[in-house]
């Protein structure tokens, strides 16, 4: 002990193995996981199919680099472009914050390739976008900038479901708007329609890309393979990250195939990014995710009715916040000692993101515990 750098506030409880919803500890206790790795385990723990993919992979080949083909690759890239709104091409990355690095770069290039001085990003308040010095300086939060500055310049912010205050932030350098469909670092709290409807109108009317964050919406985690689809967006650029691998490091940046253009041999690159083992698992996710998005819709709207009685509830399809009256940190962690995991995000709002095949007889499971906890029976 004593070793690791102290970046992590951890709960005293490691987990040495896991089965569909539930974790088990050391002591070989079960708890009901509604986190799911903060809403990565998409389809829950050694999901049978993955693991099948992963070691038929892994005694195949892992990894040869983006200096050869990659016709896994080639194959997600072309499954995801199918989701997406219209031909997309695709960047594979290995986290969030790569995903979202990718994004940024990729829209300067798009107004360089095409002549045009706009660099800026507009992003806003109370968002959340990653933390390497592109994707933090787009993050509207200050405890994560703290002691870092200078981040990088060309970042705007606006409050976040204003739907005019966004267009006094725009300059004539601005290149793209950033946005999450519901921000979850940031408190589970999701765009008004008429704000995201907005920002996309005036994204055209200026020429700017939309840039949609989807590291932690996309993927079937709120019942539409992309959260932009409840809204019917045509995003420019969209990135993914978490659910997409199920558990494997993986990301991804997909882009409309002209502004995609922009990038050009040797722009941009990675040395992981894309390789086989975590093709062949996310290919699976997709796949896997298609089918249950139904049930992923219908089972948030079940948890979200349970938790009403507790507080204010928000969210999208399994990707639910509670808002208490009280700090939830140590809710959670009575959680815990019950055999529940969730987590707690902006100070006071209780986060569930269960892996998306859990069933309602898990959430009534859940709320058992919960209303115990809450109301200190
Ligand atoms: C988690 C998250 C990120 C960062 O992802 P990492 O994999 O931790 O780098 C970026 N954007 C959003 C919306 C996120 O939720």
């Amino acid at each position: 002990m004593g070793y690791l750098m102290e970046t992590y506030k951890r709960l005293g409880v490691e987990f040495v193995k896991g089965e569909g919803v539930y974790l088990y500890d050391r002591e070989g206790r079960r708890y009901l996981d509604f986190i799911s790795g903060i809403g990565v385990v998409s389809l829950g723990h050694c999901n049978r199919v993955l693991v099948e993919a992963l070691t038929e992979q892994a005694k195949r080949l892992w990894h040869t680099s983006n200096l050869y083909e990659n016709s896994l690759q080639e194959e997600l890239a072309r499954r995801l472009s199918e989701k997406f709104w219209t031909k997309a091409k695709v960047f594979f990355t290995n986290s969030g914050t790569e995903s979202v690095e990718c994004a940024i770069k990729l829209t300067r290039k798009f107004f360089y390739e095409i002549g045009e001085k706009r660099y800026r990003i507009l992003a806003f308040k109370n968002s959340f976008h990653g933390r390497t010095f592109g994707s933090l300086s787009a993050t509207g939060q200050e405890k994560f900038k703290r002691g870092f500055r200078p981040t990088l310049k060309g970042f705007d912010f606006a409050p976040f479901n204003d739907k005019d205050a966004f267009k006094r932030k725009i300059k004539r350098e601005t290149a793209g708007i950033l946005l999450e469909v519901v921000q979850g670092e940031g408190g589970v709290i999701p765009a008004r329609e008429e704000f995201l409807k907005e920002v996309e109108r005036v994204c055209k009317e200026e020429g700017l890309l939309l840039i949609v964050d989807e590291v932690q919406t996309g993927v079937g985690r709120t019942g539409k393979f992309f959260a932009y689809e409840h809204f019917n967006l045509k995003p420019d650029i969209v990135t993914l990250a978490k659910g997409l691998g199920g558990g494997f490091p993986v990301g991804a940046c997909l882009a409309r195939e002209e502004v995609a253009k922009a990038f050009k041999i040797s722009d941009h690159g990675s040395t992981f990014g894309g390789n086989f083992l975590a093709c062949k698992v996310a290919l699976k996710v997709v796949e896997e995710v298609e089918k249950i998005l139904k049930e992923v819709s219908e089972v948030g709207e079940y948890l979200k009715e349970r938790l009403r009685p507790y507080g204010k509830v928000r969210g999208l399809g399994l990707m639910v916040g509670l808002e208490l009256r009280e700090d939830c940190s140590k809710v959670v962690e009575r959680l815990l000692r019950e055999g529940v995991l969730v987590n707690c995000t902006a100070k006071r709002v209780l986060r569930f993101l269960p892996p998306l095949i859990v069933k309602r007889e898990h959430v009534d499971e859940m709320i058992k515990v919960l209303d115990r906890v809450l109301r200190g029976g």
